[in-house]
């Protein structure tokens, strides 16, 4: 069977477009009636960046706490926020400005506004049947690529698992680029999210299931990942816009990942850490599976002068290493997609533990 791939319907990429943002809603709210629903991420609560959108007095504007990331609860205490909000209309318009965790909670928001039922009822695979409504991508930090992607990640404490509403309703509509806007993200944090991309992308084009033109984008997409992590400076004006394309594309990319992602979902669900940061915990105990990544990201950090915190999972309790466990191996897609069906012959409960042991 083949897929029918969709793409971001339009995109606008370019160093202080923000401004134009006003003119591309304009021609939304002429044709379509309802407020617009703001999603910022809430290190903008400064009000800074507010001040400079094109927000009207019925609109609303939501601040995201992304201090951890989302959850089934999360997403369904905002849904409700934004129901009450709207009083039984939709929205003209939802837009989200941040990062991946920002993005991905106005996609689901979105996919909740016109289906029935919980962010849980929807995680997994084209399970979300009723067009979401029209969103706008704003982001402030690259390489989660949530912004081309067709997912939006959640992590469910119920079920031990981080799974997202995997549909081409979840997708936005418009993406607007404007490196400006990851200038002043501090240096570690732009890292661990940038080499995401790094590492949608190896693991897509290191895979079984692929296809020529994913290939390309992954490819052309390292390709900047290398020129930014290796370069003298990796925050310059240039490598920033590099690395914001690197992210659209690498979102476009990744159809299935690897290893590296399912492992650092069990950090993610375990010990609450942040997906960019975990993946660069996974592939640094995974250098047996991928070695010639492994040596390049190592080299990477080592240019950019980034660190990883040492002994991350020192002191857990068996239960806890089951937990990784089996929050890890859960993901059988990528993992098969990198090691084949008998993958937990290789991946077995005492080898993963002895992975994140050496974390
Ligand atoms: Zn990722």
């Amino acid at each position: 069977m083949y897929r029918n791939a969709k793409n971001v319907g339009y995109y606008m990429i370019g160093k202080g477009s923000l401004v134009q943002l006003g003119d591309l809603l304009s021609v939304r709210r002429k044709t379509v009636q309802g407020p617009c629903v703001f999603f910022l991420d809430h290190a903008f609560k400064d009000g800074k960046l507010a001040s400079k959108l094109p927000v009207e007095d019925n609109d609303i504007i939501l601040y995201v706490d992304t201090t951890e990331e989302p959850t089934t609860e999360s997403v369904d205490m905002y849904t409700a926020r934004v129901k009450e909000f709207l009083n039984g209309a939709l929205p003209c318009a939802m837009l989200a400005f941040g990062g991946g965790s920002t993005l991905d909670t106005c996609k689901c928001v979105g996919n909740l506004l016109t289906n029935p039922g919980q962010a849980q009822d929807y995680q997994g695979w084209e399970l979300v049947q009723n067009p979401a409504p029209y969103k706008i991508a704003v982001p402030t930090l690259s390489g989660t690529g949530s912004e081309t992607s067709r997912t939006g990640i959640v992590c469910n404490e119920a079920k031990n698992i981080k799974l997202g509403m995997n549909s081409d309703f979840t997708m936005f509509d418009q993406v607007l680029l404007d490196p400006d806007l990851t200038a002043s993200v501090p240096r570690d944090q732009y890292f661990y999210t940038g080499i995401d991309t790094y590492m949608h992308c190896f693991e897509s084009i290191t895979g079984s299931y692929r296809n020529v033109v994913v290939d390309a984008l992954a490819e052309k997409s390292i390709e900047l990942c290398r020129e930014v992590f290796l370069s003298s400076d990796m925050m310059s004006d240039e490598n920033r816009e590099k690395l914001m394309i690197a992210s659209f594309m690498g979102g476009m990319a990744a159809g299935f990942v690897g290893v590296v992602h399912p492992l650092s979902a069990g950090l993610s669900m375990v010990l609450h850490m942040h997906h960019g940061v975990a993946n660069c915990h996974a592939l640094s105990v995974l250098e047996d599976i991928y070695p010639e990544q492994h040596k390049e990201f190592m080299r990477m950090m080592e240019r950019q002068g980034i660190t990883l915190r040492r002994g991350i999972c020192k002191g857990l309790n068996d239960a806890q290493f089951d937990a990784l466990y089996d929050a890890s191996i859960v993901h059988e897609k990528p993992l098969s997609n990198r090691l084949g069906p008998d993958y937990k012959k290789i991946l077995t409960r005492e080898n993963v533990r002895q992975r994140f042991e050496r974390m």
